[in-house]
């Protein structure tokens, strides 16, 4: 049986740990599959996509600026990615079908399911709008829609178009950017999706101060490198309960994983790989 082909498009493409962290989960699984990071030009999408059909690909998961434009080339869609108009994963089928999935929907959740505990949160903060904010209010909608969602981006409008979007499935607020420190004191749960403080720019914070975070708190950056960033260091700090990125993106991987092989993925394994390629990188 020929090797099973998968893939990342992205662009650019060149730092992604997905890589390594899939071919570990191949190996662990005793698995022949080769999983290859491949740069396209947004122009190009559709044709990559449809090549790597013809090739023979088993799947592929697609990253910026491509989530959106390929949720188009699907001709059939998981909740997840139905409700997020964005797919990160693709299985070609053999009836020549190209399913679409979010597992970044899945990946975020799974990465903060164990913190929702007897308690779950009434109010989250969310900063940034942008294409892993619409990951967080898609989980939200579907697996915690009670929560109570406050938005705050530096653009208004694209915060605006957001909340609209999903409200007929999440109550969500926006708040501006100058609001932020007020709307991050509100919150029981704290998650920036905003590459504020992402390396190579680690001294930046999307907080001026740390007043406004308290003890118990859950405050998740959705950056991965470094870890930890600034503001979880400012959190930590304070007694907050914090997290960095790469639960989620482990979970992602995990779910994609699951969703193209029908198995259980090697987390540790894939956790392992994912923290090695961030130290070397
Ligand atoms: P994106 O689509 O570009 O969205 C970024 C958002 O942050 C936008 O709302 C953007 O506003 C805002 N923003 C950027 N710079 C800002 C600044 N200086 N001040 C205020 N707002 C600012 O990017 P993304 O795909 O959502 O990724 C965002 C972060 O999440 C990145 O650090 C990425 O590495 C991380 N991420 C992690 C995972 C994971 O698995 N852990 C998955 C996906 C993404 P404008 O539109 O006005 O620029």
């Amino acid at each position: 049986m020929a090797t099973a082909l998968y893939g990342l498009l992205g662009w650019p493409v060149g730092h992604s740990v997905s890589p390594p962290m899939m071919m570990a989960a191949f190996a662990a699984a005793e698995m022949d599959g080769v999983y290859l990071p491949f740069a396209v030009h947004p122009d190009r999408i559709a044709d990559a996509v449809r090549g790597l059909q013809a090739l023979g690909a088993v799947g592929v998961n697609v990253t910026i600026p491509h989530k959106q434009s390929v949720y188009a080339l699907t001709t059939d869609a998981t909740a997840e990615a139905t409700l997020a108009k964005a797919v990160n994963c693709l299985a070609f089928r053999s009836d020549g079908g190209i399913s679409g999935h979010n597992t970044d929907v899945l990946g975020w959740w799974s990465a903060v399911a164990p913190m929702v505990g007897k308690v779950p949160p009434k109010q989250v903060t969310l900063l940034g709008a942008g294409g892993a904010a619409r990951a967080v209010v898609t989980a939200l909608a579907l697996n915690h829609p009670e929560t109570r969602l406050l938005l705050v981006a530096r653009n208004p409008e694209q915060a605006l178009a957001l909340a609209k979007e999903f409200a007929d499935s999440l109550h969500t607020d926006v708040a501006s950017w100058e609001e932020r420190h007020e709307a991050v004191n509100r919150a029981e749960w704290v998650v920036n999706s905003t590459p504020i403080g992402m390396s190579p720019n680690v001294s930046a914070c999307p907080l001026a101060d740390a007043g406004c975070l308290h003890p118990g708190q859950f405050v998740q950056d959705l950056i991965y490198r470094p870890s930890p960033t600034r503001l979880l260091a400012m959190a930590a700090e304070r007694g907050c309960i914090v997290q960095d990125g790469l639960p989620m993106l482990v979970g992602q991987g995990a779910a994609a994983f699951h969703w193209w092989t029908g198995m259980d993925a090697p987390v540790d394994a894939m956790q392992r790989a994912a923290y090695t390629a961030l130290q070397l990188g």
